[in-house]
């Protein structure tokens, strides 16, 4: 690992594989395991970087495939990289674009060499390769960068799965070689679909090249929550343990707290933000929907537990009338409290590991039986 970039780990669970640790990057420490929230366009959407700071943020994440469509990197390097550019003085990730160029564009070719797709801005043919997402990524500037992989649809045949899971390991050889700058770490993938098999031997394959940090990807596309449980347990373990490992996509109480247990540090997930532009709170395991007539005249805070200003200056009812008038200032409100509950869980968890209470203290969170977090069963459905 470069010297700018180590990763201490200061306690492990004696029941779980759980541990608690410190990433120290060029922008500061990541004390994990922490949720990091997810700012697509160079902002976490409705929030200043003050009040993303204030929920407890350390690292955030951008995405490489929407900054380099929309203002493009080298407009992000004129206004000094992400982190000037953004105002955002503390670590950031950026993805390697895989996920996207396979997930959202239309019009996709994959060779060997690399991706090709349409721009949806403007129609125009963009190639991305891996040595292409390495440079743009060197431009934007982030402390970690993500290897260009190959992340799978579900569901998809084994061939398939196999062909994208070796593809992906020599898209990453190539990652290695294009890497130049020391003051990013480049992080691996491992990808293998909802096949054990393939993904121990991705994970073993990895390990061997001695990377900074390890990720877990292409979960949470679709299969099954229990699914992506068993792809964690069975594969985390492999990683090394004096690496920090980050499982991409995934930042829900209950399947955080399972990949905690068996040694995930790092998570990102859009869902605080999105539920927020859709008038949802979370309240620990709930989602509450600010429209919901209950609300109307409910004059206590959302969570009385909760430091953040939301709870610490609104009431229910004053929410549910912002999101009622659809006022621009509900969603700032929400994505502080639903940032700020999500981060404040993974520090709950960090003390507990590090006191040694985390398997008893979390243990409803960890068993099968439990799997059904409890919704407010009067929100609708959000699907996107
Ligand atoms: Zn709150």
């Amino acid at each position: 690992m470069s010297a700018k970039f180590s990763f201490q780990r200061l306690a492990s669970c004696n029941q779980t594989k759980a541990r608690a640790g410190i990433f120290f990057t060029p922008h500061g420490p990541v004390e994990t395991p922490r949720f990091m929230p997810v700012g697509t366009l160079a902002n976490v959407k409705t929030l200043t970087p003050a009040q993303l700071q204030d929920t407890g943020a350390q690292m955030i994440l951008c995405n490489t495939y929407h900054l380099h469509l929309q203002p493009g990197e080298a407009i992000v390097a004129g206004g000094g990289g992400l982190h000037k550019f953004m105002g955002w003085n503390a670590p950031v990730l950026t993805d390697s674009g895989g996920f996207q160029v396979f997930s959202l564009s239309e019009m996709r070719k994959i060779s060997e060499e690399g991706v090709t797709f349409r721009s949806p801005h403007d129609g125009q043919i963009i190639n991305l390769t891996p040595e292409r997402s390495i440079e743009i990524q060197s431009i934007l500037g982030a402390d970690v960068i993500m290897a260009f992989d190959e992340c799978p649809p579900y569901p998809a045949s084994r061939e398939q799965v196999e062909a994208a899971t070796q593809r992906t390991y020599r898209w990453l050889e190539r990652c290695i070689v294009a890497h130049q700058c020391r003051e990013q770490a480049l992080f691996g993938i491992v990808q293998g679909g909802v096949h054990l098999d393939l993904r121990s031997a991705a994970a073993i394959a990895l390990t061997k090249l001695d990377l900074p940090g390890y990720a877990i990807g292409g979960v949470s596309v679709g299969e099954p929550p229990e699914l992506v449980a068993k792809i964690v347990q069975a594969t985390a373990p492999l990683l090394p343990p004096e690496k920090p490992r980050y499982l991409m996509g995934i930042g829900t109480f209950r399947e955080m707290a399972i990949a905690i247990a068996s040694g995930v540090d790092l998570f990102d997930c859009v869902i605080p933000t999105r539920w927020a532009r859709h008038g949802t709170a979370m309240v620990l395991s709930e989602r509450w929907n600010l429209k919901n007539a209950k609300f109307r005249e409910d004059f206590t805070p959302l969570d009385e537990t909760c430091p953040c200003y939301t709870c610490q200056n609104f009431s229910r009812a004053y929410l549910s009338h912002l999101v009622r008038s659809q006022e621009i200032l509900a969603y700032t409100l929400l994505s502080i409290h639903n940032i700020t509950e999500l981060i404040r869980f993974t520090q709950r968890i960090r003390k507990a590991i590090l006191e040694n209470r985390f398997s008893t203290e979390f243990a409803k969170w960890l068993t099968p039986e439990n799997a059904e977090c409890p919704v407010d069963k009067d929100l609708e459905l959000i699907e996107d």
